[in-house]
């Protein structure tokens, strides 16, 4: 079988899942036919994606045109027309077995043998779905989340049988549509992203039912202690409350009564307008901050580790899969092994054992793997090693999980790697990227570039979610990891996609030059939350814009596009989405060739001479100047220019 060539893709299904993923394939170049069982129904989902493409195009987040997107699209009511020349089969019809069974059985005989056959069920095993065919090799599970457009994730899962050439065709097809797979590589149930789920609203659940909390409590503490999107009442709400109940019911585990309750008085949540909360007479998820004082987060959190720790002990993902997962399938704030790590597994081991014995339930018996991290004495971060190595690598460059680094060839390329909150700089980026620049190796580095992930934002401002619990008096302290950036002695690039909002400005403004595309958005919103920006914002807004400007984007708060942006000299160059990175490689390459010692001087000497008066700014000019003219570069800059040829500086 050659899995490596999928030209053409078979979506079956025109559904909430069907016309989401069609749309994302065909956004990538791919050729494929959407089916459905009804001419409406598939018209309903073209026209729905068309919808969206259309949107996408509004907001500049196309290559090309929605029409040119949409021309890859075929549909059709015709399974043997829509399989026949598809290289991947995509099933996303209604979650039901005897019907996955008769779609999979008609498949086996209409496509050809090398065809990829995928399900994007959340929780039927793909092994079930996939034990009537002959031959069920080249059946594995691609989960995407709703809606697909959005959602980064996808799971690639194994059924027992498929083999590890076709998990991989399917895992290199996911990231070929520019969607970040995670392997599943056993047939769990409720794969990666909901088994790690399960307990978030099931122990607040049990805590609620039995007493030990109240539904506010359990939601403010989640969300504004712990910095999780929603709290689990108000998730529970928004998926349907009969969904978690059926879910728990299949894989026959007790059922907490408030569920039991709601279930039976069929108050559902939002669709039902009452659930936990009230929609229809009430304000919703209505909780306040100070509500979730004295809630037990942690009792939730040994749990999701521990689901965890079975996830990883049992060899169905990898620590850092698990936490993709989490984050960009769940958004959460961080992932749960990293989150376990810096807790302690001692503490949670302990936290579990305690609640087994006080309870008598085996929901908090802890896994094996727990047990074993301990013996091992990787008890978390603070040993150096938990779920995770904590150590630096062959560059020096601590292990970091809010940020990428790599070092190449002298350049030091950092990506903000939060994209399921549009790289929103949370205390612990803030205090990566400030570990980062105070404890590399300048010696080895000519230049910086710093951008963030995904494609929608560099970075969308501060993570506001961490900032209710926060206290007036910590917010006062400037974090220094703007200063770290600004001082940093090699020129700091910022490679500006997207939003380029809040704390996000404030870290680019930062940096030396800041170049973006034309689609990209700028502003300092924190007005409109009653803040001003922090970081250093309003001071260096004054000194790059100068007052007028500056004073327009705090007071208003508004956004300005990349081309007013350049206008007004807060960025240098504001480029089409096509020529970037080729223009950005220009600029890193004449400061990644330039001499080391030169730019460090020049840096500093406009940096610190801004502040001071004419006079001593002059005074570090000229000192500057003194102590280039005996270094070597300079001797190599003025032989290359008398030879006629490039200088090689070697920062001596
Ligand atoms: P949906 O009901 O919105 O769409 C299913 C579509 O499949 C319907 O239009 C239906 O007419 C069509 N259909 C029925 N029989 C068919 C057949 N034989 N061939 C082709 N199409 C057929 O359902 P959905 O929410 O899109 O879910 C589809 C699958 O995706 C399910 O397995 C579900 O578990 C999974 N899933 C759903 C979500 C979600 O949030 N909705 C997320 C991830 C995965």
């Amino acid at each position: 079988m050659s899995k490596g060539t999928i030209e053409r893709v078979a979506v079956l299904g025109a559904g909430s899942m069907g016309h989401g993923i069609t749309e994302v394939t065909a956004m990538a170049g791919y050729d494929v036919t959407m089916r459905d069982i009804e001419a409406e129904l598939v018209e309903e989902g073209y026209d729905q994606i068309e919808w969206s493409l259309e949107k996408l195009e509004e907001k500049d987040r196309l290559d090309e045109s929605a029409a040119a997107v949409l021309e890859r699209i075929e549909t059709t009511t015709d399974l043997g027309e829509a399989v026949a020349d598809a290289d991947l089969v995509i099933e996303a019809a209604p979650e039901n077995l005897e019907l996955k069974h008769d779609i999979f059985t008609d498949l086996e005989d209409l496509t050809d043998e090398d065809t990829l056959l995928a399900s994007n069920t959340s929780s039927l095993p793909i092994s079930d779905i996939a034990d009537v065919l002959e031959n069920s090799e080249r059946v594995l599970g691609l989960h995407f989340f709703n809606p697909p457009v959005k959602m980064d994730l996808v799971e690639v899962i194994y059924g027992e049988q498929t083999t590890d050439e076709v998990a991989e065709a399917g895992y290199e097809w996911v990231e070929s549509i520019d969607k970040t797979p995670i392997y599943v590589r056993k047939d769990i149930r409720g794969f990666v992203v909901n088994t790690v789920l399960g307990p978030f609203g099931g122990e607040a659940a049990w805590m609620v039912s039995e007493g030990e909390a109240t539904i506010r409590q359990a939601d403010a503490a989640m969300v504004h202690r712990r910095g999780y999107p929603m709290g689990p009442f108000e998730l529970a709400d928004m998926t349907g409350i009969d969904i978690g109940y059926h879910v728990r019911k299949e894989a026959d585990d007790p059922i907490p009564p408030i569920i039991e309750e709601k279930v039976e008085n069929e108050t559902l949540g939002q669709k039902t307008g009452e659930g936990f909360y009230d929609y229809e007479n009430g304000d919703g998820a209505d909780y306040e901050p100070g509500d979730g004082d004295g809630f037990d987060t942690l009792r939730i959190e040994a749990r999701l580790a521990n689901r965890a720790a079975y996830i990883v002990g049992e060899g169905v993902s990898t620590p850092e899969e698990v936490d993709t997962g989490v984050r960009l399938g769940l958004g959460f704030p961080e992932g749960i092994c990293r989150r376990a790590d810096r807790i302690g597994i001692d503490t949670i081991f302990e936290k579990l054992e305690t609640l087994r014995d006080e309870t008598g339930s085996d929901r908090f018996e802890p896994h094996p793997y727990l047990e074993q991290l301990l013996e091992e004495g990787r008890t978390g971060e603070d040993a150096g090693a938990g779920f995770y190595e904590y150590g630096t690598d062959e560059n020096g460059l601590d292990s970091y999980h809010n940020l990428n680094a790599d070092l190449e060839d002298g350049v030091l390329r950092v990506e903000l790697d939060r994209p399921e909150r549009m790289n929103a700089l949370s205390e612990d980026l803030l205090a990566e990227i400030d570990d980062l620049f105070s404890g590399v190796d300048t010696d080895e580095i000519r230049c910086v570039t710093i951008e963030g992930a995904g494609d929608r934002a560099f970075s969308a401002g501060a993570d506001i979610s961490g900032f209710a619990s926060t206290k007036p008096t910590d917010m006062m302290d400037v974090t220094p990891a703007f200063e770290t950036v600004n001082d940093f002695p090699r020129p700091v690039v910022a490679r500006i996609d997207g939003y380029c909002l809040g704390g996000g400005l404030e870290l680019a403004l930062a940096c030396d030059l800041r170049l973006a595309t034309e689609r990209s958005q700028f502003g300092a919103p924190e007005i409109g939350l009653g803040l001003i920006p922090g970081g250093g914002g309003t001071q260096r807004l004054m000194r790059i814009l100068g007052e007028t400007r500056a004073k327009e984007l705090v007071f208003r708060g508004s956004h300005i596009d990349a081309e007013r942006a350049q206008d007004w000299g807060l960025i240098n160059r504001a480029v089409d989405r096509e020529e970037f990175d080729d223009v950005v490689e220009e600029f890193v390459s004449d400061l990644r060739n330039g001499p080391p010692i030169g730019l460090e001087v020049a840096k500093k000497v406009m940096n610190e001479g801004e502040d001071a008066s004419m006079e001593a700014a002059l005074a570090m000019e000229s000192q500057g100047f003194g102590l280039l003219i005996s270094t070597d570069d300079v001797l190599e800059g003025t032989a290359a220019f008398a030879e006629d040829r490039e200088p090689e500086f070697e920062g001596e």
